[in-house]
């Protein structure tokens, strides 16, 4: 049998907790909280979309205001500082590409330029400007300055983004800040980039389902998630198809070029920022070195759907234990 699954969906109970959907960092979000009454729960909700707003500012390249933007706007030029918390997540970001081997690398965003999932590519971009473009990616290139907190990016041309890790780190965030203010439990959900604490206002814990992408009504399966994260990458709307082979968003940064092979990747971590860079990374490892990436890792798991609509999971996962039995 072919098993076939899609992207987690969280499905909210109906005694789960105080919901809110909102438009955050270019895509939907949607947060749960439990709480005593409607009031307090506003109130959480508001202190969340605060938050995220507030690391939007930050983190964003297409706000020509951001600090991310003078770090772009500066490079070959001079280095920039910044807030603590953006050095910081440049930092851990690097930590990860040095785990990755460089398959996550926020420099990977000068090739932005070169290519486009939107639909507007009629063709691959020649050899050239891919060379080019690659010439200008590498993360051990970012100069961080921990003295003066300031980043420099050393060559002009070179860029930074935060597409495969910042939603995830604001779903931490707002999370932490929830905790600290007293809340029991709660879900933030950044499209698919989710983080639970607690347990439900019934008591139940969180669970994620699966869903089979012939069929998103049904669950494939459910898996319990409290005090977890899960992340998926992989959109079904942004790709491009050149003589048959599609092509991701997700680009290899070593050669320049799109990742194919995958459809998603699901990783499971303590933080929704791990998860979220390690599920664009496996995009660019490929089933099998992605897969045994991360079966060494403690504490993480992974589930991939490929091309053919064929489930792959980590040596963590058993999917017959929380198989859905509809
Ligand atoms: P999704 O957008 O499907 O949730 P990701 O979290 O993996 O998936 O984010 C993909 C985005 O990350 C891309 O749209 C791009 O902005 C950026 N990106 C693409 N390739 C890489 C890479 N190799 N390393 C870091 N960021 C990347
Ligand atoms: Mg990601």
């Amino acid at each position: 049998m072919i098993i076939v699954l899609g992207f987690p969906l969280m499905v909210v109970g109906q005694n789960a907790g105080y919901h809110r959907a909102e438009r955050l960092m270019g895509c939907n979000f949607d947060l749960t909280v439990v709480a005593a009454d409607e009031g307090s729960a506003k109130d959480y909700l508001d202190l969340a979309v605060a938050e995220i707003q507030r690391i939007e500012r930050l983190i964003s390249s297409w706000d020509s205001t951001s600090q991310t933007s003078a770090i772009n706007r500066m490079a070959g030029t001079a280095p920039v500082v910044v807030d603590r918390e953006l050095f910081d997540l440049i930092q851990r970001a690097n930590g990860i590409s040095r785990l990755t081997d460089g398959a996550f690398d926020l420099t990977y965003a000068a090739l932005d330029r070169i290519w486009a999932f939107d639909g507007s590519m009629t063709r691959m971009p020649d050899r050239e400007a891919v060379r080019a473009s690659v010439a200008k990616v590498g993360y051990r290139h970012i100069r961080l300055d921990p003295e003066s907190s300031s980043v420099y990016l050393p060559e002009a041309g070179m860029k930074i983004g935060f597409g495969a890790i910042g939603k995830g780190y604001a779903a931490d965030r707002a999370r932490e800040l929830l905790e600290r203010a007293g809340v029991k439990g709660g879900i933030i959900n950044a499209s698919g980039d989710l983080t639970a604490w607690g347990t439900r206002a019934d008591g139940q814990e969180w669970k994620v389902a699966i869903t089979n992408p012939l069929n998103r009504e049904k669950a494939f399966a459910w898996f319990p998630i409290s005090d977890r994260a899960v992340v998926t990458s992989g959109d079904y709307e942004k790709f491009v198809t050149f003589e048959g082979v599609r092509y991701t968003h997700i680009i290899d940064p070593r050669t320049g070029y799109p990742s194919s092979g995958i459809v998603s990747a699901t990783v499971f971590a303590p933080k929704a920022e791990l998860a979220d860079a390690l599920a664009t990374a496996v995009f660019v490892m490929g089933i099998e070195t992605g897969l045994d990436f991360i079966n060494q890792l403690p504490e993480i798991d992974l589930i991939i759907v490929d091309e053919k609509n064929q489930l792959h999971v980590s040596n963590g996962i058993d999917l017959e234990v929380y198989r859905a039995d509809n």
